[in-house]
Order: structure tokens, then sequence, then C-alpha cells
């Protein structure tokens, strides 16, 4: 059954409302405007199921939130509605942040989640929510929820046992010896400290997961310590909680069996060496040295649907673009990412989850960067020497630290906001030129359909569809030299 369900969200309300009242704070302020002015519809599609991904850019935020679709009605719907309340609420805070007016703007809400366990009929995931609000660090939350498959419906921890009676209580001693016992809580710690973030309370043990074989439960920051013990975490065995009170053993069976995995085999059987463009063939020809040029790039990706559209269509006119890909969206969709490189394009780190890297450590900047140059490795036997930092968030740290070109671009579609395709098409048409760097987002329904009459008409005006590095004149083997933003300095 093909259930779409349509799930509207009312950004023009919000905005008027949360931020209408605060023009006046504008007329000093830096520059915060907020432009975007059309009601957005999300469709929910359940027959794409795997990572989404909702980015949005405006003058005085950024957003990237990610969330997974698993195909059932009650448990995807609550992963939305989930995501929409931090969105929300975050927007409420960014507000007064707005009104206070003193910020390093764009701010940020970022969101990841990790899939921690899994079977056929049962899922535990940890979300990461980190925001910046205009103080010097971000405030960081988790948020965890376990599913059953079987019944579309969220599992609470008293869903673990036959019968609950006094199941806190025992979770709260058996949490209370395994945390003494551990170095996770030093000697100088207070112990009624301690006693009291672990209390027999339901709110000192929201955040749980539950997998093959232990519980996994995890603190926040100040409920058993001060801030040095950080946000510990402990695992109890369902045996050692069996022996107090009887676990269900059908829910216990849930936790078993393995899913498989997406793509097990990196390079499966195709031949990656097609993928390999003589460099020298198309340079000599004198048709293409006198040619106009012109480098389409794409964010954000890969899509399932509209990634493979997007690359038959490219096809079918001998383009090549540039495709610079988020390694958690890689992930699920490593053979959209296989295809992309096999048909000859050029695929680029676009980083692992989309944040602001320029208000992150080097350390987080390395784990963004590097865990997408692995992913996109396995996945296409091809190692990008070319970086597109999210939102062309730069500064000094990320450019010394990916150690990799960014490349910005020279007109931007502006695709996210411009649902009419044909908008898409005459904007990058009238300000083509020569050398130009377009980016669009392979993402996007609408970018799916301008792709076509986009091409049709640069090939019409004269230009030849290269890939970035080509663009740029940067190879491999260059690239280090080239360490370095390429923007409408271009020009
Ligand atoms: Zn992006």
């Amino acid at each position: 059954m093909n259930l779409k369900i349509t799930l509207k969200f009312i950004w023009l309300f919000t905005l008027v409302l949360l931020l209408g009242g605060c023009q006046s704070t504008y007329q000093s302020a830096p520059a915060p405007e907020i432009y975007l002015t059309e009601v957005k519809e999300m469709v929910y599609e359940p027959d794409v199921i795997g990572i989404q991904s909702m980015i949005e850019t405006y003058d005085t935020y950024t957003s990237s939130i990610h969330y997974p679709v698993f195909g059932y009605q009650n448990i995807d719907e609550l992963i939305y509605d989930f995501i929409q309340n931090r969105h929300e609420l975050f927007r409420q805070e960014l507000a007064e942040v707005i009104e206070a007016n003193e910020s390093k703007w764009p701010l940020e809400l970022h969101m990841e989640y990790e899939i921690v366990y899994q079977t056929p009929r049962h899922a535990a995931i940890l979300f990461k929510e980190r925001k910046h609000l205009g103080s010097a660090q971000p405030s960081v939350n988790t948020f965890t929820f376990n599913f059953n498959f079987d019944t579309d419906k969220q599992l609470t921890l008293a869903d673990l046992f036959e019968n609950n009676a006094g199941y806190l209580q025992i979770i709260s001693e058996i949490s209370y010896d395994l945390l003494t016992e551990s170095d996770l809580i030093p000697s100088a710690v207070d112990l009624n400290w301690v006693k009291g973030g672990l209390s027999p309370h339901e709110k000192n043990y929201s955040n749980f997961l539950m997998k093959a074989k232990t519980l996994v439960i995890l603190f926040n920051k100040y409920q058993l310590g001060p801030a040095f013990i950080g946000t510990p975490s402990i695992e109890i065995p369902y045996e050692s909680l069996n022996a107090y009170l009887p676990l269900k053993e059908s829910l216990l069976n849930n936790f078993n069996g393995k899913i498989p995995k997406l793509s097990s085999d990196p390079l499966s059987s195709i031949d990656l060496e097609v993928a390999n463009v003589d460099p020298e063939e198309t340079e000599t020809t004198p048709d293409s040295f006198y040619k106009k040029r012109i480098a389409i790039t794409f964010d954000d990706g890969p899509h399932p649907i509209y990634t493979p559209i997007i690359v038959d269509t490219l096809k079918s006119y001998d383009a090549k673009a540039t495709f610079f890909f988020l390694g958690n969206r890689i992930g699920d969709y490593p053979d959209v990412a296989r295809h992309v490189r096999f048909e000859g394009h050029m695929i680029g780190n676009h980083s692992f989850s989309h944040p602001q890297l320029s208000r992150m450590s080097t350390e987080e900047i390395l784990n963004e960067v590097v865990k997408t140059q692995n992913i996109i490795e396995n996945a296409t036997g091809f190692s990008p020497f070319l970086m597109r930092p999210p939102f062309g968030a730069i500064n000094d740290v990320v450019m010394t630290t990916t150690d990799m070109p960014m490349v910005l671009w020279s007109i931007d579609s502006e695709d996210w906001i411009y649902n009419d395709p044909d908008y898409i098409v005459n904007y990058v048409l009238d300000h083509a030129f020569d050398g130009a760097i377009i980016r669009l987002h392979d993402t996007l329904p609408n970018t799916t359909q301008a792709i076509g009459p986009l091409v049709d008409g640069l090939i019409s005006a004269g230009y030849e569809l290269v890939t970035v590095d080509e663009l740029l004149g940067i190879t491999k083997e260059s690239a280090a030299n080239n360490l370095r933003s390429f923007t409408r300095a271009l020009k």
C-alpha cells in the first residue's frame, strides 16, 4: 500500500508570528533579515525510505536536520513531529536572540542521528542536537527513540517488563551499583548528587537504547555530578534485570536478527575504470579549447530518486557535473553515489552532516571531513580532493584543517527557495558567464525538473559543461597546492 500523507507546516505564519514584532531592532543591527516569504509544504513519501535531510539557509540562521524514515506511518510521523518541535523551539529561542541583537550571524541548528541498533522488528536511535544561539559554546542535547516495527509504536522503558511494578526502583539500584563500581564517577563526586540523579523517576531515565543484550542508559550533563563528569552512560545486561523482574520474552526476540546491510560489497560489479575520462582526448580538440565553460554543481545529495534522474538527464546531453555529497546520506544510498561516479561525474566532499564547520573545533571538523572521505571511497572507489563547506562557511581553521581546495560558487540558483523550475532555469541562464560555478541541489524535485531545460539552454548559449576540477584546472596532484577557496573572485 502506498500511503501518502501531506504534512503541512506554515513557515510564513510562524515567522511572521515570531519575528514580526522585532522589525524595529533591525535598524541598528548588522544585517539580519528574514527573506523567506512562502508557505512550504512538506510531502511525506514513505516510498523514500532512509535518511531525509532538511537544510535551510537564512540570514539569521542555518539549519541542517537529518532524520530517518522507516516506512511505518506512526513511527515516521512521530519522528517528524519531534523534528518539527525541535525546529520550532529553536526558532522561538532565535527570536529572543534577534531581539537582543548581538551575535555572529547566522546562528545554527544542527541535528543528526545514529541508528545505534536495528533488527527487522526493532530500532534504537540516538539524536544529537547542537544549537548555536549566540553564546560561545553550543548547547548540545541528546534524544533517544526505540521503536517496535511490529506494532508501529515507540517503546517505553516499562514495555521491557512482563509486569512493570517497581521497575524504576530496580533500574535505579542497578545503575547506582554499576556507576559507583565504574570509574565514571570519581570518588570526589558527592554521592548524594549521584543518588538524586538516579532516583526512580521516569525523567531520570528518559534517554535509553534497547540493544541486543543490553539496555543502554544515557545521563544528562549535571544529572549525576558536576560538569567534569560529562554525560555518562551505562549498559545494563538484560540478564541482570531479569533476575529481579521478568522481561517480556516476545520483545527481547525483536532485538535479535540481523538486517541486511544496504551495500555490503563496496565496489560491486561495476567497472569503475570506465569512469576515468581520458583528459588528453578532451583537451586537444580545438573545438573544446575555444568553448566557453561552465560547471554545474550539486550539493546535499545523494538522493535515491532525484540524483539518478539528474544523472540520466546529464547523460542525454553528454554533460558532466560535480556532486558534493554528504557522508551520512551516502551511508543510506551508496549505490546512487557509485552510479554518479560511474557516469564520469566528479564527486566532492560536503561534510558528513552539514554543520557550519566554521563554528567547530579542529577535531570536530576533521571528524566530519575524514568520515565522509572514507564513506565516499568505500562507496565509489574514488577519493575526493575538493571540498564544498556547508553554507559556504569557512574560516582559517576550516581551511587549514580540511586540506582540500574549497569550492564555493559564483551563481546560486537558490533552488531550495524557488519551487518553480522555470524560475531556476531563467535565473541561471540570465546570470551565466564563462568560468562560472553554478550551485544547485540534487535533493529537490524542482531542480530535477529544471536540469533538462537548464543544460539545454547553456549548451545553446555555447557553453561546455565540465566538472569543477576541470574548470579550475585542479587535479588530484595539484589540489594540495591549491588550498584556498574558489569564489566569485573567479569572475
Ligand atoms: Zn549543502
